[in-house]
C-alpha cells in the first residue's frame, strides 16, 4: 500500500519548491528518510544541494587513443557480451565495445546481474580507468546508454560528484537531481535585485542552479558557484544589517564626556596612551555620547592595553552618574581585573566591588550596589543572577579573553545584553552600553560574518615599552642548556612559567604531566621555589598560588592551560611549553601572551614532537611571528572555520556554498550591498522575496523574528 495515494502531496497553490522529496518520482518514504540524513527534505533543498566536486568527462576519446593508466570516456557500440566464472564463486563480465577507431573490453568483477543491462548493437558511454590484462581493458567503468536525445548524466560532460550517505548512490542522486533541476528550476524565484545582479555580474538564479549541477563548462560552473555563494552571503549580511538597524532604533543613554571628564580620567593612567588606544577611545566615546546604545567589540592582542580602554569607558559612565559592570570569564580573571582597577583607582574615590561566589560580604556588596554606592561591579557571568541589582547601570563591559569558541563569545555578548536589559531603569526601555573585549584576534572574514551587527574597534599597536618575546623551538638534547638558561634568568630575579598539556600522567597518552614536571623542576632547581597550579584546585587555593606568584614568593609556576587566562605578572619573563604540539595555535598565542608584559626581554622555549605535518606547520607559524592577527589568519587557513571553533559549536552561520576564507572578497561585496539595501529601507519594501528568504534562514538564529 502506498501512502502517496492516501495523502495527496501538494495542495494547489502551494509552493512546489516546498514539496517533500518523498513525493518525487523514484523516492518514496524509505529513500526520503535516507535523503533526510543529507539534510534534504524538500525540492528546494535538493536544488541547493551542490556537488562537492566535478569531473570533467566532456572529452570523448577515440578508442585507439586510450592509454594504460588513464581515466577516460569512450563511446561505442556493444559487439559482444560474455560472463564467465573465474574460480570460487567469482565472476567476470566482459563487454566488447567498438567505435570506428578500435575496440576495447569493459570488465566488471562479481556483478553478474549487470549482464542483463547490455544488448548487442547498443550505443554505450563508458567512463573508467584503463587497465591491462593481456590486452587493454576498462575496469569497472561507469556506463550509460546514449539512447535518444536526453543528455548524458555522467559521461561526455562535466559530471557532478555529490556527497553521499549509505543507501544513496552517486548515480541515483545524479538522476534525481537532474529530474528536479529540469522540472523545478523554473519555480525558483530571483531574490537578488536586478541592480545588484548587474553591479556584481551575477548569473540569474535559474541558470546558476542548472550550471552548478550540470555545468556546460568549468567556467560556467565557477560563475554559477560565485552567484550562489554571493546569494548566501548576501542573505547573511542582510540579516546582520537588519539586526543592526534594529539595535540602532533602541534607546540608550547619551553620556556627556567633555574635556574636563576626559582630563580627569587620563590623570589616573600612569602612562601615555598609544595611538591605537586613543583611536578606539575616540570611537567608544562617540558611541557613548550618542543616544543609541553602544554595541562594540574591542579586539586587541594580549597585552595591547584593552583594560585601560575599558576603564576609560567605565569612568566616563560614572562621571555621568551611572554604574558600570565588568564581566570576566573566570573568577581568577575577575579578581585580577578587580585588583587592576583598584590599582588604577587608588587615588580616586571610586568604590569597586568584586562579586564572585563565596565572597564573604556579598550581602553588603549587593546592598551597596543597589543603592548606587558601589560604582563598578566586577564578577563572572554570575553578575546576571537575580539578586544582583544596580541602581543605575550605564555600561556593561564583557571581557572574554580566554574563550576561543565564537559561540561562547556570542553568548557572553547576549549576557551583556541580558544584564543590560534586566537593569533598564526607566519605563521606556533604555539600554546600557555594551562593550565586548576579546583578546583572541579574529580574522576579518569571521568578524564580518559573526559580528557583522557590532561595531568593531581594533587595538593594533602594543605599548611602546614592549620587547617582542623571543620564541625558540628547542631540541630535547638541549634540555640542560635550556634549564641553565632559565637558572640565569631566575638568578637575575625573574620568574618562570612552565606549561604542560596534562595535570597527571595518563595511561593512554605518553606525555609528561604537570605533576611530574613539578617534582622534576623542584629537584633541578632546589634553590628556587617551584609550585603547581591547575584547574582542578579550588578557587581559594588557586588564588593563594597566584597571589604568591605575583608577590614573587614563587619563582617557577608549573601549570596547565589554566594560566592562559589573562594573568598579568610582568616579572615573569620566561615560559617553557612542554609538548607544544598538543596545543592549538590560538592557545599557544594566549600562553605566550603571559610573558613579554614588561620592559625586559622575554623568552618562550618550546619542546615539541609534532606528529603530523600540520602540527609542524603550526609550530613554525608560531615561532615565526608574535602577531596575533597573523596567527589567527594562518590558523584559519590551516584548519578552516569549523575546526577553528569546534565543530557545530562554533556558532558560525551554516554556509553551504560560500567559503569564508576563499570568498572574503565576495563577502565584503555582499556586506556592502546588504548594508546599503537596509540603510535605504529597513523594511525592505519592494524586496519581499529577499526579505522572506532572510527570515526563513536566519530569523530564529539572529532574533529577527519581528522583521517585516
Ligand atoms: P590587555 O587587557 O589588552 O591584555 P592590559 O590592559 O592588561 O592588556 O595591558 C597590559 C599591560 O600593559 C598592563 O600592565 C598595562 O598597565 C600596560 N599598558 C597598557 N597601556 C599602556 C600604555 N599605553 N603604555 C604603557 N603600558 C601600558
Ligand atoms: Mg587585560
Amino acid at each position: 500500500m502506498s501512502t502517496k495515494l492516501a495523502n495527496p502531496p501538494i495542495e494547489s497553490g502551494e509552493n512546489p519548491l516546498r514539496k517533500p522529496l518523498q513525493y518525487l518520482k523514484g523516492v518514496g518514504p524509505k529513500r526520503a528518510e535516507l535523503l533526510g540524513r543529507l539534510g534534504l527534505f524538500t525540492v528546494q533543498d535538493l536544488l541547493y544541494y551542490l556537488p562537492r566536486d566535478y569531473q570533467d568527462r566532456s572529452k570523448i576519446l577515440p578508442i585507439k587513443d586510450v592509454i594504460y593508466g588513464s581515466t577516460v570516456t569512450v563511446k561505442g557500440k556493444v559487439l559482444d557480451i560474455g560472463l564467465r566464472p573465474t574460480g570460487g564463486r567469482k565472476t567476470l563480465l566482459e563487454v566488447l565495445v567498438a567505435d570506428n577507431t578500435g575496440t576495447i573490453v569493459a570488465t566488471w568483477f562479481n556483478q553478474p546481474f549487470l549482464k542483463e543491462k547490455f544488448h548487442k548493437g547498443q550505443e554505450v558511454l563508458l567512463y573508467g580507468k584503463i587497465g591491462s590484462y593481456k590486452y587493454l581493458q576498462m575496469i569497472n567503468p561507469e556506463f550509460e546508454f546514449s539512447e535518444g536525445e536526453e543528455s548524458s548524466l555522467f559521461a561526455g560532460r562535466i559530471v557532478p560528484i555529490y556527497p553521499l550517505t549509505e543507501g544513496i548512490g552517486q548515480s541515483y542522486l545524479r538522476r534525481l537531481i537532474k529530474r528536479a533541476v529540469e522540472e523545478y528550476v523554473p519555480h525558483l524565484e530571483e531574490i537578488i535585485p536586478e541592480s545588484l545582479q548587474k553591479l556584481r555580474h551575477l548569473m540569474p538564479i535559474h541558470e546558476a542552479v542548472k550550471e552548478a549541477h550540470f555545468p556546460s563548462s568549468m567556467e560556467a560552473m565557477r560563475r554559477s558557484r560565485r552567484r550562489l555563494a554571493y546569494e548566501e552571503l548576501l542573505l547573511l549580511q542582510v540579516a546582520l544589517a537588519l539586526r543592526r538597524s534594529k539595535i540602532k532604533l533602541e534607546k540608550g543613554y547619551a553620556f556627556s564626556i567633555g574635556p574636563n571628564v576626559d582630563a580627569h580620567i587620563r590623570k589616573l593612567f600612569p602612562f601615555k596612551l598609544t595611538g591605537a588606544q586613543e583611536r578606539v577611545i575616540r570611537e567608544i566615546r562617540s558611541d557613548m555620547q550618542s543616544p543609541r546604545p553602544m554595541n562594540r567589540l574591542l579586539q586587541g592582542d594580549v597585552g595591547s592595553g584593552k583594560t585601560v580602554v575599558a576603564l576609560y569607558a567605565m569612568l566616563a559612565a560614572m562621571a555621568n552618574g551611572f554604574q558600570a559592570a565588568l564581566m570576566a570569564p573566570t573568577e581568577i580573571l575577575a579578581e585580577q581585573h578587580y585588583r587592576t582597577l583598584q590599582r588604577y583607582l587608588s587615588n580616586a574615590r571610586v568604590k569597586v566591588s568584586l562579586l564572585i561566589g563565596g565572597s564573604p560580604n556579598r550581602k553588603e556588596n549587593l546592598e551597596a550596589l543597589a543603592e548606587g554606592e558601589v560604582k563598578i561591579a566586577v564578577g563572572t557571568h554570575a553578575l546576571i543572577s537575580k539578586d544582583v541589582r544596580f541602581k543605575k547601570l550605564g555600561l556593561v563591559v564583557v571581557d572574554e579573553q580566554h574563550k576561543f569558541g565564537v559561540l561562547q563569545r556570542a553568548e557572553l555578548r547576549l549576557k551583556g545584553h541580558r544584564l543590560a536589559t534586566a537593569n533598564s531603569t526607566s519605563d521606556v526601555e533604555v539600554r546600557p552600553d555594551v562593550l565586548v573585549m576579546t583578546a583572541t584576534p579574529i580574522p576579518r572574514s569571521l568578524s564580518l560574518s559573526l559580528f557583522g551587527d557590532l561595531d568593531i574597534s581594533i587595538i593594533d599597536e602594543m605599548p611602546p615599552d614592549r620587547v617582542p618575546v623571543k620564541t625558540l623551538w628547542m631540541s630535547r638534547k638541549k634540555l640542560q642548556e635550556a634549564y641553565e638558561f632559565l637558572r640565569c634568568r631566575l638568578r637575575e630575579g625573574r620568574q618562570v612559567f612552565v606549561v604542560y598539556p596534562l595535570i597527571e600522567e595518563s595511561e593512554k597518552l605518553d606525555l609528561r604531566s604537570a605533576k611530574e614536571g613539578t617534582k622534576w623542576f623542584q629537584k633541578y632547581f632546589p634553590e628556587f621555589k617551584v609550585e603547581l597550579l591547575h584547574g582542578r584546585m579550588n578557587s581559594t587555593e588557586k588564588e593563594r598560588i597566584m597571589l604568591d606568584f605575583r608577590e614573587k614568593k614563587i619563582d617557577i609556576l608549573v601549570s596547565t592551560i589554566v594560566i592562559e587566562v589573562g594573568i598579568d605578572v610582568p616579572n615573569a619573563t620566561c615560559m617553557v611549553i612542554e609538548h607544544a604540539e598538543r596545543f592549538g595555535l590560538a592557545q599557544l598565542h594566549q600562553l605566550r601572551g603571559r610573558i613579554g608584559r614588561g620592559a625586559e626581554q622575554s623568552y618562550c622555549l618550546l619542546f615539541a614532537k609534532p606528529g603530523s605535518p600540520e602540527a609542524r606547520k603550526r609550530l613554525e607559524i608560531f615561532t615565526g611571528t608574535n602577531d596575533g592577527f597573523t596567527i589567527a589568519e594562518e590558523d584559519l587557513k590551516l584548519r578552516g572555520p569549523g575546526e577553528l571553533f569546534g565543530t557545530r559549536q562554533h556558532g558560525l552561520p551554516d554556509l553551504k556554498v560560500a567559503d569564508l576564507i576563499r570568498d572574503l572578497p565576495l563577502l565584503t561585496q555582499a556586506r556592502e550591498d546588504a548594508f546599503r539595501l537596509v540603510e535605504a529601507d529597513a523594511t525592505l519594501k519592494g524586496l519581499s522575496l529577499l526579505r522572506n528568504r532572510v527570515k526563513e534562514r536566519f530569523a530564529s538564529r539572529l532574533g529577527l523574528a519581528s522583521i517585516g
